[in-house]
């Protein structure tokens, strides 16, 4: 069972692992094991849960962020499908070699990836209503989980997942399961408030019944959290399109930002990653020496520099990329972002360095191989499969 929790921060692990509220969890670091893994950059939910169902960064599969710009028409495009995938995933390998499979994620737009060439049951809570034998390989989920499908935005997004899963293990027993929460509640709620306490205590309960139907559990996020809001709440923000355009003359560059979502209500599009991408030709180290002036900016890479660090694909880059500090996002024109729909919350959001670390951990011991591996590291999120289906006592 390898199960994605979307947006989950060491924080929240520490947090809950001091205050008891994690007993599951606090299980697998004396019984299991407790690493510390890194994400792929731009930390945002489709790159990195494409990596953990590759096995492999974005330089192999191709997707390198939820929006992009498509160098050959112009066009802004949003990725819904598998149409950018560049490689198999672990889950349909597995699914073509007669291992039963099964997906279970909350969110409609990372289906077609998770499912990609895999047979088996899969679905998103989002469209729990709408799963029919036929397409997804399991009907009457809601009656099966013995609740209505959830909110769109709401916790229950994420806890209907993790419930379904504990119904398809019992009912299905697949041999293999993969399961991707929302990051709608990191978004909203820091490690400590009561409403983050309360949904990771239940996710934990929901990992234990897991363990006890006699799973080993692997669990993992694709990108941690921070808050980016100033003490008086104001989110801190550098429009970089605007800044750009305004020294450099109007439409020089374009501003692309991985992290934008049509799940966007808590986060404004804005995040800690960003392409920049030159409208007509132009001085790029004099833009990205500019860049680094600004207040917030932590990191400014060129196409090949930015590629080779975070083994991105090069002719899916910017001309440019800019990272942003823990406390500070970077987007593209202020009327790109509509902030007001965060509705008093401060700004929580993910995609740089900050974010970059994740949890990793396993209900199981490790073998000494991987023991071995995971302490002279690097230790990636999509290890993960590798970790649960090699790597375990
Ligand atoms: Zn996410």
């Amino acid at each position: 069972m390898v199960i994605v929790v979307d947006g989950f921060d060491p924080a929240y692990l520490e947090h809950g692992l001091a205050n008891g509220t994690l007993p599951t969890m606090q299980s697998f670091k004396e019984r299991g094991f407790l690493g510390i893994a890194d994400c792929c950059l731009p930390g945002t939910t489709n790159t990195n849960n494409t990596s953990i169902v590759t096995g492999v960064p974005p330089v192999v599969h191709g997707i390198n962020g939820n929006y992009y710009l498509d160098s050959e028409t112009g066009k802004e495009i949003m990725i819904t499908d598998a149409s950018r995938l560049r490689c198999g995933t672990i889950l349909g390998a597995l699914s073509r070699a007669g291992v039963q499979t099964a997906v279970v994620t909350a969110k409609d737009k990372l289906l077609k990836v998770l499912a990609y060439q895999m047979s088996g049951i899969n679905f998103s809570s989002e469209y729990a209503h709408k799963a029919s034998l036929e397409e997804n390989q399991i009907e009457n989920v809601e009656k099966l989980v013995g609740r209505q499908q959830p909110d769109q935005y709401s916790a229950d997004l994420s806890l209907f997942v993790l419930d379904a899963g504990v119904e398809i293990l019992s009912s299905f027993r697949p041999d293999i399961m993969y399961l991707s929460t929302s990051d709608y509640v990191p978004h909203k709620h820091a490690p400590g408030e009561p409403e983050a306490d309360a949904f990771y205590h239940q996710t934990d309960a929901i990992f234990g019944k897991l363990v006890a139907l006699g799973a080993t559990v692997a669990i993992t996020a694709d990108h941690g959290m921070n808050d980016k809001s100033a003490s008086d709440g104001t989110p801190n923000v550098v429009y970089l399109e605007d800044e750009l355009n305004s020294r450099f003359g109007a439409g020089s560059v374009r501003i692309i930002c991985p992290i934008a979502d049509p799940f966007v209500r808590h986060h404004g599009a804005l995040g800690s990653f960003v392409r920049v991408h030159l409208r007509k030709p132009g001085d790029i180290p004099a833009m990205m020496a500019f860049t680094r002036t600004l207040s917030g900016i932590e990191l400014v890479l060129d196409k090949q520099q930015v590629c080779k660090q975070f083994e991105l694909p090069l002719d899916r880059e910017g001309d440019f990329a800019v990272l942003s500090d823990r406390h500070t996002v970077v987007g593209a024109r202020r009327g790109d972002h509509n902030l007001s729909q965060l509705a008093g919350h401060r700004l929580r959001s993910h995609g740089g360095l900050g974010e970059q670390k994740v949890p990793f951990l396993l209900s199981r011991p490790l073998n000494a191989e991987y023991r071995k591996r995971a302490k002279d590291g690097p230790l990636h999120n999509y290890d993960i499969f590798d970790f649960a289906l090699n790597g375990v006592e």
